[in-house]
């Protein structure tokens, strides 16, 4: 199948952009401050050709690791970062935020209501025989969202003596629900600190990175994680994952990644470090073309008449576009649409399968140059009522309309 555009949606599309057009200023604006910060942090720590040198073995004195990861804690505005290729993913990278930070009868409290799916068996919501963290011996508390906002009430009645770190999730996950901005983020740090000033704040960043001007390392997160197959690494990092955060939690889960005594001082980079530097270098400007694909994607699906999560000019926080399609067939077809209209495996149809880590079978789209990169443009969903699909990436602009365009198409098609 080729790209086929209709007319009716080139119309709704022209539409859709032209209302866009103060908040594609906006987005615009973000993405010169942001680049100006990382911009900055490279000029700073005076990167140089040789950061980029392979190392192996122990990977002992990797000048450009090391580099990388002051820069990411200057980007972030904070203490220490841990940058890491040999983190695989997201999940990953959280899980080593909380094995770093929590001891056996210690309570995790989630104070955004429950984590991310793949989360549920790092923290042993589910699963069994895993070495979760309930098998460990720490225990598990929830905070739900009121109205889809965080509940500071509920959060501080919540905080009694044993909880040891909360856990903010700044993304929508697979929830139809608002991001939570970096300022609602601090208002919940401010709030947990009222009540008991030394509790560890770890927040979940994936999909949040330089969608906005501040980073929850600058509103009190102890500790931040994300993946380089998202936001940050441009869509350049081939793998791996970032910690940022206060320099003690940084060491702590520095030790978790590799082991005790060991931390950040071994990890040979094998040749990564160019591609994750000239990723974090792109990162400022493909977050802001994912940012407008995803407010293009929400402009011409409400005009179409269907609910989309954020409104298109609703504030964000996060690169990613949720539309409710109501109806299986629908939603099946506007991902095998979105992944029909990729540069990289075009021709493969995307099913739903039952996908590690996720209780529902999933089906995803992503005809990306890195396998499975969402900032790159992919679209996925959870086969359940009310069959939402989240769309977000986009390296450019152009070939994000063009793919969103050719899916709105498509469901025309089937009327
Ligand atoms: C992507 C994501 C994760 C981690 O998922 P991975 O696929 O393991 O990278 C965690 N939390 C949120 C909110 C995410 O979007």
């Amino acid at each position: 199948m080729s790209i086929k555009i209709d007319v009716r949606i080139e119309k709704t599309a022209a539409e859709a952009e032209s209302g866009l057009a103060e908040k594609f200023k906006e987005i615009d604006e973000v993405a010169f401050y942001n680049q100006q910060k990382v911009l900055r942090a490279f000029i700073d720590n005076r990167v140089s050709t040789a950061d980029f040198n392979p190392t192996t073995g122990y990977g002992y004195d990797d000048g450009g690791r090391d580099t990388l990861d002051r820069i990411y804690a200057q980007v972030f505005g904070a203490e220490a970062a841990l940058v890491r290729h040999n983190i695989v993913n997201g999940t990953h990278c959280l899980a080593i935020a909380l094995f770093a930070v929590l001891r056996p009868g210690d309570t995790l409290l989630a104070v955004t209501g429950k984590p991310y799916d793949t989360l549920e068996e790092v923290i042993g919501i589910s699963g069994e025989g895993g070495g979760s963290l309930r098998e460990f011996g720490v225990k598990y508390e929830q905070v739900d969202l009121a109205g889809g906002k965080p509940d500071l009430e509920a959060i501080k009645k919540a905080l009694h003596g044993g909880v040891k770190a909360v856990i903010i999730q700044r993304s929508k996950g697979y929830d139809w629900r608002e991001s939570v901005s970096v300022a609602e983020i601090g208002e919940i740090i401010a709030a947990v600190r009222q009540v008991k000033p030394d509790t560890v704040c770890i927040v979940d960043n994936c999909y949040g990175e330089f969608v906005e001007k501040t980073e929850p390392t600058e509103a009190d997160a102890d500790l931040v994680a994300g993946s380089l197959i998202k936001n940050p690494g441009g869509g350049l990092a081939q793998t791996g994952g970032y910690l940022a955060g206060k320099a003690k939690y940084v060491e702590m889960a520095a030790y978790r990644q590799t082991c005790p005594g060991i931390g950040a001082e071994c990890g040979a980079t094998l040749g990564q470090n160019r591609f994750m530097y000239q990723g974090l270098f792109m990162a400022p400007h493909a977050v802001a073309q994912a940012v407008k694909a995803a407010a293009l994607c929400g402009g011409i699906m409400e005009r179409l008449g269907y609910e989309v999560n954020p409104r298109p000019l609703d504030r964000r926080s996060d690169i990613i576009q949720a539309v409710k399609l109501g109806d299986e067939k629908k939603l099946v077809k506007f991902i095998q649409a979105i992944q029909s209209a990729s540069p990289v495996d075009s021709y493969a149809l995307p099913l739903p399968w039952d996908m590690p880590g996720y209780r529902h079978q999933v089906i995803m789209a992503a005809g990306t140059f890195v396998s499975g990169a969402s900032i790159e443009l992919s679209a996925d969903a959870p086969i359940k009522p009310p069959y939402v699909c989240f769309m977000q990436g986009g390296l450019t602009y152009e070939s994000a309309k063009i793919a969103i365009m050719h899916a709105a198409s498509a469901l025309l098609d089937g009327e």
